[in-house]
């Protein structure tokens, strides 16, 4: 039995002791690496290909997410961008509806000129994904909780899709972290993550990982991973563990204000829907209690207006109106604007990501005293 993941995410099983007893791993800040002789090495070469803070980092990774490896790149979409280099022209990829709308972006642009076509789809309805699943059909393509509308998808019952149709299983997991839930254990070959988010956890970082169950992928990717030059700075790889040290208290402490600010909104007038996998009359609730060991701090919601939708985002004060998530700060995000700003406009109205749409991400501020500034924001 290995180690619970609050030390896991502290202490690497197997690590070494680093020179002259460091406590925390050096920043190896140097891009090459010097060989004693010809043909050989210190197990390090030059930078692109590996360095020690990074590898340390893959390390801890692979260890949260129970992976066979790791890759650490410079940005969550570096990461999509690797991960697309697996697929070959006229390869077909079945998605979530609505993912992150960097990654649509990023499949419409740069996949489909490479020849591959995706499908967008409610991937909570898993007939829905049996239906779609064609000849040319290579991989599916999971969020779950989705951004920004908390749709659950059921880990497991794609894992056995997956298998039974021989298709590479991924998923995004950076809204849980590996903290809540580990889509590798359900049957999922890769796991892609904006480490920018709840793994860096002080909106400090832009950082990505891409991390796999096989080792025949672990290969392939090390391979593309080296000739594309997409990793992460050994002192954002140090940013990146500094920051895994604390995932645990964190995630703790944003759950518990998330879910006071859920029975808050769900009080409020001029509050119409609240979406959030923790409430037991969320459609995802018992997938997201099967599959996951949280509901996160990730919470959109619906007002009454746009105009209300406008004053909050204006008026809040301790809470920033930013993008992005998962860090000590809360955030206050208008998808329709900045997330999913790229999203065809009949797809987001679809998805109802509309102008009276907010998603926030909870910190770990004084709940009492987000509440008093969602309070004065909406009055
Ligand atoms: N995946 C999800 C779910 C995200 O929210 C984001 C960024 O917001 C990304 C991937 C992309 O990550 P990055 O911003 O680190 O490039």
């Amino acid at each position: 039995m290995g180690h619970h993941i609050e030390t896991k995410c502290i202490h690497r099983e197997g690590e070494e002791v680093h020179p002259y007893g460091s406590v925390t791993v050096p920043i190896y800040q140097t891009a090459t690496f010097y060989h004693p002789g010809l043909g050989h090495s210190t197990g390090y070469d030059y930078t692109r290909e590996s360095n020690p803070t990074r590898t340390e980092l893959e390390k801890i990774v692979s260890g949260l997410e129970n992976a066979v490896d790791t890759v650490a790149c410079s940005t969550g979409m570096a990461a999509m961008g690797l991960l697309l280099e697996l697929f070959e022209e006229g390869d077909h990829i079945i998605c979530t509806e609505d993912l992150y709308g960097g990654s649509v972006r990023i499949f419409e642009t740069v996949g489909e000129k490479r020849g591959l076509e995706f499908s967008y789809i409610g991937t909570s309805d898993i007939e829905q994904v049996k239906k779609n699943i064609k000849e040319n059909t290579k991989a599916l393509y999971i969020e779950t909780p989705s951004n920004p509308t908390m749709a659950v998808t059921d880990l497991r019952k794609i894992g056995e899709i997956a298998k039974e149709k021989d298709l590479l299983f991924i998923a995004d997991n950076t809204f849980l972290s590996p903290y809540f839930q580990n889509p590798l254990d359900l049957g999922a070959d890769l796991v892609v993550h904006s480490g920018t988010k709840f793994l860096g956890g002080h909106n400090d970082t832009l950082a990505g990982f891409l991390c796999t169950s096989r080792e025949d992928l672990a290969e392939k990717i090390r391979f593309l991973y080296k000739t594309i030059g997409c990793c992460l700075s050994p002192f954002d790889s140090f940013l990146l563990i500094r920051g895994i040290k604390t995932l645990s208290v964190r995630m703790e402490r944003q759950q518990e204000n998330a879910a006071k600010i859920v029975q808050w909104l769900l009080k409020q007038k001029k509050v119409k829907k609240v979406y959030y996998t923790g409430l037991e009359d969320h459609p995802g609730y018992e997938v997201n209690k099967s599959q996951a060991r949280g509901a996160g701090s990730m919470i959109s919601f619906k007002v009454d207006s746009p105009e209300t939708a406008k004053q909050m985002l204006e008026r809040v004060n301790i809470i920033t109106y930013a993008e992005s998530l998962g860090g000590v700060e809360t955030l206050f995000t208008y998808p329709m604007l900045q997330t999913h700003g790229d999203v065809p406009v009949e797809t987001r109205e679809r998805l109802g990501i509309t102008e009276d749409f907010l998603r926030l991400s909870i910190g770990i501020e004084n709940v009492e005293d987000l509440i008093a500034d969602l309070e004065q924001a909406i009055r």
